[in-house]
């Protein structure tokens, strides 16, 4: 069952790689370039799943993931930062931000489905 996955990078070459193996898997992907279009995507959109950059245009990650999380409308859809090779200072900021998850680039796209799984995994069971 395909989920909504907002990705929000600024990387044309990232983001072509991620949404391309997500619509492949069946996601349906939403792009946002820049942390402020990241934030209007996940109120306007209300996505399963968001993957967020931390270097970005107009608005950073650790801004748009605290925005996402102090609005009650979002705060329930997990973020999971797409983080820099070995930036633990990006890692801390982007964890008191309210942020879920991480996933280092670049990474293998095994790593990816594992950590998009885990956090889709906890959707409520349906009942009639
Ligand atoms: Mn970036």
């Amino acid at each position: 069952m395909g989920k909504t996955i907002l990705v929000v990078e600024d990387d044309p070459l990232n983001m072509k790689l991620i949404r391309d193996v997500l619509t492949h898997r069946g996601d349906t992907v939403l792009n946002a370039g820049n942390g402020r279009k990241g934030v209007d995507l996940a109120i306007e959109k209300n996505p399963d799943l968001i993957l967020m950059d931390i270097q970005l245009p107009v608005m950073d990650g650790v801004e748009a993931t605290r925005l996402i999380k102090t609005d009650p409308s979002t705060r329930h859809i997990p973020v999971v930062a797409l983080t820099g090779y070995a930036m633990d200072e990006d890692e801390k900021r982007m964890r008191e931000a309210g942020c879920d998850g991480y996933l280092s680039k670049p990474f293998k796209l095994k790593k990816l489905f594992q950590v998009i799984d885990a956090f889709l995994a906890t959707d409520p069971i349906d009942v009639a």
